[in-house]
């Protein structure tokens, strides 16, 4: 009897699927402190906010913390986190092995939902901002942000270690 045939290893798709203009952004969200987040970060510091970074018993690791406002500000990127805002292009899935690439950000998206759920459930507020309103409308996401969390300079205990 002949041996099972091994099975078949589909190749694994990488980033040579994805145009090379978006594969510098997504290389640019991977990471932490990736640039959305560092604008991010620097809008709110010049709005007089103060936070903590990636609390590390939170779940999904926020990248910005404000305990006294009981808020969470979580930068996504557009293309990893499927970015729902109409007209987003960097919510465009390949169109190369887009099957593929759909599974995997699907997990993705599962995630940023379960985590969202486990903060809003230990009494966090989350805020999620979007890479592509960072680059689009900062005004408006100032807006937004401050509608949000409310006036800065209240809560002075967030700027304590
Ligand atoms: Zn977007």
């Amino acid at each position: 009897m002949p041996p099972p045939a091994a099975p078949r290893q589909l190749p694994r798709p990488d980033f040579s699927d994805v145009p090379e203009a978006r594969r510098r952004n997504m290389a640019a969200v991977r990471g932490r402190d990736t640039k959305p987040e560092m604008a991010v970060r620097q809008m709110l510091h010049a709005m007089g906010y103060r936070f903590r970074l990636q609390r590390q018993d939170l779940p999904g690791r926020p990248d910005i913390v404000l305990p006294g406002r009981h808020a969470v500000v979580d930068v996504r990127g557009c293309f990893f986190h499927r970015c729902p805002n109409p007209g987003c292009k960097n919510s465009v899935l390949p169109k190369t092995r887009a099957d593929w690439w759909a599974a995997k950000l699907a997990r993705n998206v599962e995630r940023d939902l379960a985590n969202q759920a486990a903060l809003e459930s230990a009494g966090w507020r989350v805020f999620v901002v979007w890479e592509c309103q960072v680059r689009s409308d900062r005004g408006a996401l100032a807006q937004k942000l401050a509608d949000f969390l409310g006036p800065p300079g209240i809560a002075r205990r967030e700027s304590e270690p």
